[in-house]
């Protein structure tokens, strides 16, 4: 997915980063999370560029879309990539680095975004691979391996800190396919 997407923030470009293209799935091509594209020329960009999917082409990662985010966020650095829309935030995690997310300070701004996903109605997600943890702002709730089968369900829950937003995985059956 490197060099994805059109009109990123001025000043902000993939340069020699192609994380996307390995820590997320993409679905025209069969590739699971976690594993590099067969596409990609690691540190350099897509070898198909002209004629990538859809899903690569209209994606951008938070680094490029999100102003607050410094170069302390470019992926190849940090070790993950944001995926984030008005309903989405989610942190994709390289598997060689799988604690990455919850170093400083990017597990602080991890829990901001915990907030910013509540009052979206939604939930702030983290995967490392297909294992994903939902991250609410006083805890992280670890919601195992989940399969492409599964799906997830956002509900509203009365808790002892009060009303919030909770991520629910509904498993779907076993996938043959799973990378862990
Ligand atoms: S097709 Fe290209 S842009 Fe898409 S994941 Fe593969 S290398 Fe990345
Ligand atoms: S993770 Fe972001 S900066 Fe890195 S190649 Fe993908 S879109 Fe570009």
């Amino acid at each position: 997915m490197g060099d994805a997407g059109s009109a990123p923030m001025p000043q902000r470009e993939c340069g020699g980063c192609t994380l996307c293209c390995k820590v997320m799935g993409v679905n025209a091509l069969n590739k699971a999370p976690g594993t590099w594209c067969a596409h990609c020329d690691i540190g350099a960009g897509c070898k198909i560029y002209e004629t990538r999917p859809d899903g690569c082409r209209n994606f951008q990662c938070g680094f490029l879309t999100m102003p607050e985010l410094d170069e302390r966020f470019r992926p190849s650095g940090c070790h993950f990539v944001v995926n984030a829309t008005a309903q989405r935030f989610e942190i994709h995690v390289d598997q060689q680095r799988p604690d990455a997310w919850r170093k400083q300070p990017y597990y602080s701004w991890i829990k901001q975004m915990s907030r910013r996903a509540q009052a979206r109605k939604t939930v702030a997600m983290v995967f490392v691979g297909r294992r994903c943890w939902a991250i609410y702002p006083d805890r992280d709730d670890d919601l195992g391996i989940a399969s492409p089968r599964d799906q997830a369900a956002v509900k509203l829950v009365d808790t002892v800190g009060g009303r919030r937003f909770e991520m629910f995985r509904i498993p779907g059956g076993a996938d043959t396919s799973a990378t862990e």
